[in-house]
């Protein structure tokens, strides 16, 4: 490793030969050295609220619950929420995510500790007599935080939903993005209450979130609706995916956005389980999430594969039993690229950052990816996360 880049991989002589004559020398024997994980999708500031969200419940009691605790949130609660957040994040292996900030505490507590990944910014529109004044916020908060931005953390948009933003807010930021290429970030097709409002203006959210959607033509499915505002587009992210027709997968494939599928936060709403088969048949872009502890049991990406494996087997018509490695390509090199950092980090190849995670296994290895993932697995240590310095656990 040179300037926190991997300079050469292979048997240790060989390394050994082309090592700087002062490198230091860390063994790990018994240990499965994996590139640092990759979650995708987390909200690090709703961390605490953990602690008060009853899981399973509907998503339409969640989402009550939720708009309750976030309305009496303060910028500090979501910061310390966010540094534990983080803390739970690195004992998982993690060190690269796409984070959900509505506040911008999360942007602080990630620049504090120096992990890699992209925030975006939260925005939610319900009246565009507010359009204004919301647009100004969101550009003042991208103006002032633009200058801590680095290689290592980005920021990006993340208009929230399309039951929260109306369509000339969604234009709106948009635009901002595409003129600063900003990559955006969408939670999609969700809950069945998501897909009655936005196709038939219909169910238990017609009177609370009608109006949001007063502009817009009828029989739109969510992802096509989505896609009637140009927001399928190569690149951004569409978070959840579940409430989808064959059409819609077929869109999804053809406007090459990453779908970013986040399993037992699914599970715990109630909402469904994403055809996962029929996605990776159509050929979509699929990575892998715990989404925020407000409807996830933990951070680990390993935990949500171990999640995902059993619906592979409880429902394999709509779920595909994958290789291990299939998977952990989800949290690894697939996320990495949903992130724009596929050329940095997400696989240990030479050139690429050495944030590496060590994994150790009581048990003898027969085959890594299954030990990972079949095993209870702990992380050692990730190495050279923060600037040199090593965090242990
Ligand atoms: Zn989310």
């Amino acid at each position: 490793m040179v300037n926190r880049r991997i300079r050469a991989i292979g048997q240790f002589k060989q390394v050994q030969r082309e090592a700087p004559y002062q490198a230091q020398r860390v063994e790990f024997p018994d240990g499965i050295l994996m590139p640092g994980l990759v979650n995708p999708h987390t909200h690090l500031e709703n961390t605490h609220f953990a602690d008060y969200i009853k899981r399973p419940q509907s998503f339409n009691q969640w989402l009550r619950q939720m708009v309750r605790l976030v309305r009496t949130q303060t910028f500090d609660d979501a910061l310390a929420a966010a540094r534990d957040g983080i803390e739970q994040l690195l004992k998982a292996g993690v060190t690269c995510v796409g984070e959900f900030s509505r506040l911008g505490a999360s942007f602080v507590a990630l620049r504090e500790k120096g992990l890699r990944g992209v925030v975006f910014k939260e925005f939610i529109c319900l009246r565009d007599e507010n359009l204004d004044e919301r647009m100004s916020e969101l550009i003042e908060w991208l103006q002032v935080n633009e200058r801590y931005e680095s290689e290592r953390l980005q920021i990006a948009v993340g208009p929230h939903a399309p039951y929260t933003v109306t369509p000339k807010a969604f234009q709106r930021v948009l635009e901002w993005a595409k003129s600063h290429c900003r990559r955006w970030c969408v939670h999609a097709a969700e809950s069945p209450a998501e897909r009655e409002l936005v196709e038939h203006r219909k169910g238990a959210w017609r009177l609370w979130l009608g109006r949001v959607l007063r502009d817009v033509p009828k029989g739109f499915s969510p992802i096509r609706y989505l896609d009637w505002l140009s927001v399928l587009q190569e690149g951004a992210l569409l978070v959840h995916c579940v409430q989808v027709d064959e059409r819609d997968i077929a869109l999804l494939a053809e406007r090459k956005v990453w779908v970013v599928h986040c399993p037992r936060s699914n599970a715990n709403l109630k909402v469904g389980i994403m055809p996962l088969r029929a996605m990776r048949e159509a050929g979509v872009r699929v990575c892998l999430a715990t989404d925020g502890l407000a409807s996830a049991d933990s951070l680990s990406p390993l935990d949500e594969i171990r999640f995902a494996r059993q619906l592979a087997r409880q429902f394999p018509d709509r779920y595909p039993n994958l290789p291990p490695d299939e998977w952990l390509r989800m949290v690894t090199i697939n996320a990495a690229s949903a992130l724009g950092m596929a050329d940095l980090v997400g696989s240990l190849e030479v050139g690429k950052f050495a944030e590496i995670a060590v994994f150790t296994v009581d048990t003898p290895i027969a085959d890594p990816y299954e030990a990972l993932l079949d095993g209870h697995p702990k992380i050692a240590l990730v190495p050279e996360l923060v600037d040199g310095v090593v965090p242990t656990f």
